[in-house]
């Protein structure tokens, strides 16, 4: 075998497709790449030696943190609880306005260590988690890490929380879903234009039918949009993308709406303005969602939550922070309003 990597970090790649030329095609994530024997995928964390594709990144951490899982943000699925997050190199996406490019886009030297997955479920228990989170990059790029860790750690009585931008196959989630509890997917945008200006990509429907499956596959969903001045704002993909959580996710799926900083190569651009994220609860409402929240603009009102019947308070939080939760056995204590989501760990 060529040795290009320390051996720890190179294990045989899943659903791989070998084909007469020698080349491979990766089913992992829905660019399909077909890389050629001696190349790597346009993620650059695989590689085709000899004609078998092997991960590069197995293990490879470049980023970990403890955190209250709001931060991801997710807020039905215990809220307060402890996650171990953990990311590691490479994206499938070139976001201009990448808020970790260093890792995603392995832009300059970033240090790495490697965490076995028995390692990353000891670590989590030891630290008291609830939960292990992957994310800071595109957890499938070290799907076979995930998979691991993943089943590790549902055997161990954790929960499990893939922060996605939502470009995994239908396959490579059938594989990891009876592991996950949470699919915190991103929906960047809602036309074929909006999608290739906030991530180089334009193929979009794929991470709609794939967010459905991982909804009707019984996993946790909450979606994220971080709301872009003149990318993805407009009402047309704001109205898009919540009538489609309504009518696809159901109403009761919480929709995060989030303040963008500028960032990278979109350093240039202004936040978000108020008008945008107002417009954006607008769609929401429009659309009959319940739960939408804004996010990465402390004190914002909609970052708490409210029973969407009778209005009351349930969770009142502070950025990260709840400073009170009133929810009791999973209803709203003043008119037994069930709350979607899971507020105990026993179910
Ligand atoms: S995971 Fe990487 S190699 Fe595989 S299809 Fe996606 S971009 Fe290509």
């Amino acid at each position: 075998m060529e040795q290009i990597e320390a051996p720890q970090d190179r294990v045989e790649a899943l659903l791989q497709e070998q084909l007469d030329d020698g080349s491979v095609r990766c089913n992992v994530c829905q660019r399909r790449c077909v890389v050629p024997a001696g190349r790597r995928g346009w993620c650059m964390t695989r590689l085709n030696s000899k004609g078998t594709l092997y991960s590069l990144t197995y293990g490879k951490v470049s980023s970990a943190s403890i955190n209250p899982i709001e931060k991801k943000p997710v807020y039905h699925f215990l809220p307060g609880s402890t996650w171990f997050s953990v990311g590691s190199l490479g994206c499938n996406f070139r976001c201009p306005g990448c808020q970790n490019f260093e890792i995603a886009h392995m832009a300059g030297f970033v240090s790495t260590y490697h965490l076995t997955p028995r390692d990353l479920v000891g670590l989590a228990e030891n630290q008291g988690c609830s939960g292990i989170s992957w994310t800071f990059n595109e957890p499938t790029l070290w799907f076979e890490y995930t998979l691991d860790g993943a089943r590790i750690a549902k055997k161990r009585g954790l929960f499990t929380n893939y922060v996605t931008n939502g470009y995994i196959t239908e396959e490579a989630l059938s594989l990891i879903a009876p592991h996950l509890d949470v699919y915190r997917v991103d929906v960047k945008a809602f036309s074929e234009e909006g999608y290739r200006k906030v991530a180089n990509v334009s193929d979009f429907q794929g991470i709609l039918r794939v967010t459905e499956k991982a909804r009707s596959m019984g996993l946790h969903v909450e979606v994220v949009t971080n709301l872009i001045p003149g990318m993805n704002d407009d009402d047309g993909q704001l109205a898009g993308i919540a009538s489609w959580i309504a009518e696809r996710l159901g109403e009761d799926t919480p929709w995060h709406v989030t303040i963008f900083h500028p960032q990278y190569k979109l350093s240039h651009l202004e936040p978000t303005p108020a008008s945008s994220v107002d417009r954006a609860l607008a769609a929401g409402q429009g659309a009959g969602l319940r739960y939408v929240y804004v996010g990465n603009d402390p004190g914002h009102p909609r970052q708490s939550t409210c029973c969407a019947n009778c209005g009351a308070l349930l969770i009142e939080r502070y950025v990260m922070e709840i400073h009170k939760n009133r929810i009791v056995d999973g209803a709203c204590p003043d008119c037994g309003e069930v709350v979607p989501g899971r507020f105990t760990t026993n179910g």
